[in-house]
């Protein structure tokens, strides 16, 4: 019987070696081939919209993913020869968080806050609302304001705050609050019928942490810095998944552990025969 494995990664940084370390030589090839067996399917876990995640794939050649869970997980895409294929069921596992508004609901609902600049369309959806914002407001009060506001609408959201550094720029995600990387990998496992014992997620940063300290088999790269890998340790032991999580060192096959390196450390990690596949690869033999 063919050995299956759900594959999840995120991107940037975890799979793009668009970090400050150094990649591997053949890390990335090998992690194509290892992918290409069958009983393995590949999710690509990112913040990205589709766009960014088809040039992500043009510009770095990597394999072709089964699914995408993209825009910081409210869509979910299966992947097929005939295109991209947004999956319904996950639509409606998430609309009921915002009491059946949608985009263009909920950004007028917000329309009176004047700290709050749209961003681009592209980076829109029917469950994902995205702002630019002042670096200088009062960030507390702010998110409370608008968390206010949305509650008063019976909308349970996730107001997720992040940093453009090179911009100088906030941005706030207003998304339902079961759109997130975590259940919609959980989604994904129950719609594809794996388990614990055969799924392996990888990450390298603050957005993963939810997904690495849970009690899915998740592999934090190399690269990842030391505030995320003692973060990572810290919560995954709070929640009693410490053995879930592996942080990947290096040594595999001579390789750094960063990146793609990482994840197939990690997968080797928790599933130890997954290691021939790799020594199978060098030797040109078939199976
Ligand atoms: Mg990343």
């Amino acid at each position: 019987m063919t050995a299956r494995l759900l594959l999840c990664s995120d991107l940037d940084r975890t799979l793009l070696p668009n970090g400050p370390q150094p990649e591997s030589p053949d890390a990335r090839a090998r992690f194509a081939r290892f992918v290409s067996r069958p009983g393995v399917v590949l999710v690509y876990v990112t913040g990205r919209h589709r766009e960014l995640v088809e040039q992500a794939i043009a510009n770095y050649r990597l394999p072709r993913p089964d699914f995408v869970i993209g825009d910081v997980g409210t869509t979910i895409f299966e992947v097929t020869q005939n295109g991209w294929h947004l999956q319904q069921a996950w639509q409606a596992e998430i609309a009921p968080d915002w009491a059946g508004l949608e985009h263009a609901d909920i950004s007028a609902l917000l329309a009176g806050n004047r700290l709050l600049r749209l961003q681009e369309t592209a980076k829109q959806n029917i469950h994902k609302l995205s702002y630019y914002v002042p670096l200088d407001v009062d960030q507390v009060a702010l998110l409370d304001d608008v968390r206010q506001c949305l509650v008063k609408h019976h909308v349970n959201a996730s107001l997720v705050w992040s940093v453009d550094e090179p911009a100088g720029i906030g941005l706030l995600d207003v998304l339902p609050a079961r759109a997130n990387k975590l259940h919609a990998v959980e989604f994904l496992m129950q719609h594809c019928r794996f388990s614990y014992t055969n799924t392996v997620f990888a990450g390298d940063s603050g957005n993963d942490l939810a997904v690495l300290s849970s009690a899915i088999p998740a592999v934090l790269v190399a690269n990842a810095s030391a505030e995320v890998r003692a973060a990572a340790q810290q919560q995954a032991a709070a929640l009693g998944n410490s053995s879930r999580l592996y942080l990947a060192v290096g040594g595999l096959l001579g390789m750094n552990g960063n990146y793609s390196a990482g994840v197939l450390e990690g997968v080797v990690h928790f599933m130890p025969p997954t290691r021939l596949w790799l020594d199978r690869q060098g030797t040109g033999q078939a199976e």
